[in-house]
């Protein structure tokens, strides 16, 4: 009967490891606050900058690029602990991320009295629009922020987050004081990404999970990792599940269409653990079959060869980026 009280004690720990609280008082997170709306492309594209940064607390940012540089307009995040930062892709073609990086760690230094941080430049995955910064950043001669550069490929990824197990096992990575767990999500592309950061419970998915289309590459391997989300963040609390684009509006079940700039009223980019297990749940519904299925808060959108030809994409997307070049100006036709 001795062997048993180890087993029981383990049951006892994994029944009370649930992401539950007794009182709802913000749990164990560090607050943060999310802009109710983001700028995204225009009307006026004069009047925007390249990248909206916004605070989310003082050691978290989250910087957008805008819409009138690139349809894309990703998300990027930048972290801060005590020894170094980490920054999460580097914006997408026309981004110049570089000076708006520069600005912001050096405010950071400022307001920390501080006179380096090193910055380790990784990414969610190794998409153009995730990576398009990569050079200029590289490139930065800034010898307060000396850049580490890990490269969006599976080898290097591993190695910085010490990942024997590719894509089974997690990694993490300590910043100084803060430790943000890697988890692999292969399926969108073989390098994706999740980072779940254990100080605000923030989880970023890259273009895995997100408010829009959820393309998705390899349908086998996409539908493991989603299961290997959920399973991860089964005992954690989640503030936040946060992608790095939004292509759905406010209407639910309503997207805009590829290459669209300027998108009025879109969707929250926050989501729940709920809409993770929404999307385990509809992989499971088809079976191993990929099929193009629309959710409220996203869509399930299989890609590559097989798909393109039937899609249309490639005309809906000339179309509407001519219809927006047309308008993003919000000049009233003589
Ligand atoms: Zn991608
Ligand atoms: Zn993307």
């Amino acid at each position: 009967m001795k062997t048993l009280a180890p087993a029981l004690l383990a049951l006892a720990l994994s029944t009370s490891l649930h992401a539950q609280f007794a009182q709802p008082d913000g749990g164990t997170v560090r607050p943060g606050k999310l802009p109710l709306t983001w700028s995204t492309g225009g009307p006026k594209c004069m009047e925007m900058p390249e990248w909206q940064v916004h605070e989310y607390n003082p050691d978290l940012f989250i910087l957008r690029q805008s819409g009138c540089t690139d349809y894309e307009k990703p998300f990027v995040y930048l972290f801060f602990g005590k020894d170094r930062a980490l920054l999460y892709d580097t914006g997408s073609r026309k981004g110049n991320l570089a000076p708006t990086l520069q600005h912001v760690v050096h405010q950071w230094m400022t307001r920390n009295q501080r006179t380096s941080m090193p910055v380790v430049v990784t990414h969610s995955h190794s998409h153009g629009d995730h990576i398009a910064g990569d050079a200029d950043i590289q490139a930065l001669k800034d010898a307060a922020m000396p850049i580490a550069f890990i490269a969006p490929t599976v080898d290097a990824v591993k190695t910085l987050y010490n990942i024997a197990n590719w894509p089974e096992q997690t990694g993490s990575i300590d910043l100084g004081g803060r430790v943000l767990d890697a988890i692999p999500i292969p399926g969108h592309d073989t390098a994706s990404i999740a980072l779940y950061d254990r100080q605000t419970g923030v989880l970023l998915t890259g273009d895995s999970v997100y408010p829009g289309r959820i393309y998705i590459r390899d349908f086998d391997a996409f539908t493991k990792s989603t299961t290997r989300l959920v399973e991860f963040t089964k005992d954690k609390p989640v503030a936040h599940i946060l992608g790095c684009h939004i292509e759905e509006t406010r209407t639910p079940f309503l997207d805009y269409p590829v290459g669209t700039i300027y998108q009025p009223d879109e969707h929250a980019l926050e989501l729940s653990r709920g809409t993770l297990l929404e999307m385990q749940a509809a992989l499971a519904t088809l079976n191993g079959t990929p099929k193009r299925v629309a959710y409220r808060d996203f869509s399930l959108w299989p890609s590559g060869p097989a798909f393109r030809a039937q899609d249309g994409s490639q005309n809906t997307f000339k179309q509407t980026q001519q219809f927006q070049l047309d308008h993003m100006w919000d000049q009233t036709k003589p």
